[in-house]
């Protein structure tokens, strides 16, 4: 089969590989319909974190071709799709809607999800089939499911999105943009887009934001208290993970509000002492994508929503090094990979 390898930083290629198969009764083999390239590659592919030789992707659909002995829910056929850490979704942790924390939480797609053919561990915890198999235009938002969606999603419950609450949405990336969608389907009353990028501002105005902050830094969380009486946002997101974001996305909320962060942290240090004076609550990590797949899953298909619209660039998997470039340079949101 075909895949995508990070020989090193910065040099990605698409390259003959062993097909996957069952190394324990508990796994499944699906057969990938398309995949993507998430923001978080994009910080092996700048030598920001170690790779090597390393196959890529963890953002996954497709049609189940194989299961062990011992998986009950899903079965060869179906359309499946799931999240980047496997799960039992049956552990004390799993039952209380942290999947990601799993007591036996492993790799959703160890073997690299940026190819034809991926090996998904526990199987019938991390696995969700669709109704029936979908038309093709909802591919890409089934797909955005696997993560971006669900790790927004997660974000704006985490910062307590609602009726009557003012969110702030720090980051314009595929996670920031459908933390705005998620935002407005749970309810909240105004959405303010943080980026100054024009077509990412478009994109976040037809998810759901009312208003659009250029500024960073002092001067957005300015911005952000000239919107809001002084007091700053009820709820935050951050979806980036530098330190920038997180003071931003801390000082831009107001005293008992909440932060939602889910940008993978990446140098970010907390002062004790401005923390204990700021009063927000802090809730984020790796998203348990698995507790909301279900509710978006129905979501996409019953078409009330489209976070497919993430995707801007449409390329082949063998032209996977140009994804990760556009991806690099800005040039694009969030890449899929046609398979196949
Ligand atoms: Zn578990």
């Amino acid at each position: 089969m075909r895949g995508v390898i990070m020989h090193s930083a910065g040099d990605v290629r698409v390259e003959e590989r062993d097909e996957p198969t069952i190394l324990e009764p508990t796994d499944a083999i699906i057969r990938l319909s398309a995949s993507c390239i998430c923001g978080s590659d994009l910080w092996p592919y700048r030598g920001a974190e170690p790779v090597d030789h390393t196959p890529m992707g963890h953002e996954y659909v497709g049609v189940v071709t194989e299961v062990g002995d011992a998986v009950r829910n899903v079965k060869v056929g179906d359309f499946v799709v799931g999240s980047f850490f496997a799960s039992d979704n049956t552990c004390e942790i799993c039952r209380a809607g942290y999947q990601t924390h799993c007591v036996h939480r492993q790799p959703g797609a160890a073997t690299g999800a940026q190819s034809e053919y991926c090996r998904i561990p526990l199987a019938d915890g991390t696995l969700v089939a669709t109704p029936g198999h979908p038309d093709p235009e909802l591919i890409p938002s089934l797909l955005a499911a696997s993560d971006v969606l669900g790790t927004g999603w997660f974000a704006a419950v985490a910062a307590e999105a609602g009726p009557g609450k003012t969110v702030a949405v720090v980051g314009d990336g595929a996670v920031g943009l459908l933390g705005i969608l998620a935002a407005k389907e749970l309810g909240a009353e105004r959405i303010i887009a943080m980026s100054r990028h024009a077509d990412r501002q478009a994109l976040a105005r037809e998810f759901g934001a009312t208003d659009i902050v250029e500024e960073r830094g002092d001067a957005g969380v300015a911005a952000i208290k000239a919107l809001t009486n002084g007091l700053g946002a009820h709820s935050v997101i951050e979806a980036v993970g530098t330190q920038e974001s997180m003071m931003q996305a801390i000082r831009a909320t107001r005293p008992g509000g909440h932060v939602g962060y889910v940008g993978v942290s990446h140098d970010v240090s907390l002062d004790g002492l401005d923390l204990f004076f700021s009063g927000v609550h802090l809730h984020g990590g790796p998203a348990p994508v698995r507790r909301f797949l279900p509710e978006l899953i129905q979501l996409i298909w019953d078409r009330k929503i489209d976070p497919g619209k993430v995707f801007d660039l449409s390329l082949p998997l063998e032209e996977a090094a140009e994804g990760y470039r556009a991806m690099d340079e800005r040039r694009a949101i969030k890449v899929l990979l046609t398979i196949g």
